[in-house]
């Protein structure tokens, strides 16, 4: 036991747990209140005719979204997802099986959407959109990070995420939204950011990370804020400018435009990449966040966009900012839209703009974390594969210990943090925590094999996942922290600039 949350046993390998079901039952997130789910649009609370309501909105979206429908009626029962998912390896509750998780949404739409539901649900496990299904979704639904594991072992490629974030849509819809995940959303919209963090806040903090870097490495190195016309708006995650270990990576990227010579300006208008609207399965909101950084591009003149280390911004930035607030046509086609910082530091290393001191990261055998969105909903560079080789090209050329985990939990096959799809809140810690075990227990096994003592990734939340969850199962909170912390660590200053 730590911090009163029961702690699952470590073991050798991931084994397949004993049945428990129900034992994740008890545990669903805070509902909505209505100060943050008015301003997204949605009802201020459950609506009176909830169950029409939600079947006619389950029915809108079956017509809308074709794969939605072909998810309901393709599944097989193979149960090849079945020991998939991270929260069911955690937890033992056949409800945490994407094939189980995915059915409480299956028998709702036999029930309403199928001859034979309707006639005969006792034949068919057609059920009604009750009470007590009600109270399974808004769980069961909350107890997936959306990372599409399942869908890689699916032999019919059925996405359960895609499945979750409908369930969700369809809640919101009838006032039955998320604490959490609609607070930070409504914070957006209010602050710009989802720390609530204002522009006077913003500026004293880059201002104090400028004079840190002066001090350290005697060199002037700029966090710019606002300013027109520079080359590149960067986009970080608000936790880079908060957070540990998050902000060292934001001085990882401040290292590399000081050393390119490229200038670049961050917005406090559009000072968050991340983008709940994806958590709550909200094609509207995911709009109306991710257009702010649109209008701060044109505002500002930039010529490109570079996004910071976050695994769903990435995924909403590479996969749908064309379709939400494209096209990007006023910003420099000789360059990817977005573009990854990893991706535009690899770029650099390639042209011969940066070089290391790998030595200075020799205190650290390094591993890699392939985060769910990076890994399974977006590619980065030119390449097939670029977003596993491109930030281990990274880890590589600044540092001289490197040593990837078992192969079924990185690259496709990765496992999730634990933490992510909109469930980094402290009332769902029981399940983050068990959610977390697959993938400490990977790490633990090339932490004894091969001294491991660095968990390198490019993700917000995983990293204040992990920062939470490794110290519960003993191991060093600074284990976690960015691959740009660990170019930060190694860059050469003062050489090669502007040879771009
Ligand atoms: S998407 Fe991830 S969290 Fe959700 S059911 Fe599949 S494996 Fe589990
Ligand atoms: S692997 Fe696919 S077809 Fe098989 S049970 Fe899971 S979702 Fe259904």
């Amino acid at each position: 036991m730590a911090d009163a949350h029961e702690v699952p046993e470590i073991h050798d390998d991931i084994e397949t747990p004993a049945l428990q079901p129900g034992s994740m039952g008890h545990l669903a997130p805070y509902p909505a209140v209505e100060k943050h789910m008015v301003p997204l649009n949605f009802p201020a609370a459950r609506v009176p005719d909830w169950e029409k309501r939600g079947v006619e909105k389950l029915g809108e979206m079956l017509k809308k979204y074709r794969s939605l429908q072909v998810y309901m009626d393709i599944c097989v029962k193979c149960g090849a997802c079945a020991d998939k998912c991270h929260y069911f390896l955690g937890t033992g509750d056949p409800n945490n099986m994407p094939v189980k998780r995915a059915e409480l949404m299956r028998s709702v739409y036999r029930r309403y959407f199928t001859p034979a539901g309707r006639m005969f649900p006792g034949l068919v496990n057609a059920k009604d959109f009750d009470e007590e299904m009600l109270k399974q979704w808004f769980t069961y639904y909350h107890q997936c990070s959306q990372c599409r594991r399942c869908s890689v072992f699916c032999p019919y490629g059925i996405d359960t995420a895609e499945i979750t974030m409908a369930a969700r849509e369809i809640m919101d819809a009838i006032g039955v939204g998320h604490k959490y995940t609609t607070e930070i959303v409504a914070k957006v919209h209010d602050i710009g950011n989802n720390l609530g963090i204002p522009k006077p806040a913003l500026s004293g903090t880059l201002q104090f990370l400028e004079d840190d870097m002066l001090e350290n490495t005697g060199h002037e190195i700029k966090l710019p804020l606002d300013q027109e016309g520079a080359e590149v708006l960067l986009v970080a995650p608000s936790a880079d400018f908060f957070s540990e270990p998050h902000i060292q990576s934001l001085m990882g990227y401040a290292k590399v435009f000081h050393q390119a010579g490229i200038s670049y300006t961050i917005s406090s208008y559009a000072s968050e990449a991340a983008n709940f609207g994806m958590f709550i399965g909200s094609y509207e909101q995911k709009k109306k966040i991710s257009k702010r950084i649109a209008e701060q591009a044109r505002a500002l003149k930039v010529k490109r966009i570079v996004v910071g280390e976050c695994g769903h911004a990435w995924r909403v930035a590479y996969s749908f900012w064309n379709t939400l607030n494209g096209p990007f046509d006023f910003l420099d086609n000789r360059y990817p839209v977005p573009q990854h910082i990893c991706e535009f530091t690899h770029d650099l290393i390639g042209r011969g703009a940066l070089t290391f001191d790998k030595e200075a990261n020799d205190a650290y055998v390094v591993t890699m974390h392939d985060s769910c969105n990076v890994a399974r909903a977006s590619r980065m560079g030119p390449n097939p594969g670029g977003q596993f080789t491109i930030p281990r090209d990274l880890i590589r050329a600044t540092c001289n210990h490197f040593v990837d985990m078992d192969e079924d939990t990185i690259f496709e096959k990765t496992l999730c943090c634990g933490g992510g799809g909109g469930l980094l809140t402290d009332e769902l810690m029981d399940l983050r925590v068990k959610g977390t075990m697959p993938r400490v227990t990977a790490l633990k096994k090339v932490m004894a094999e091969h001294k491991v003592n660095f968990l390198a990734l490019i993700c917000a939340i995983c990293k204040a996942q992990f920062n939470k969850m490794l110290p519960m199962y003993g191991i060093p909170m600074d284990t976690v922290g960015g691959v740009h912390q660990l170019v930060s660590n190694a860059i050469l200053l003062g050489k090669n600039k502007g040879i771009v």
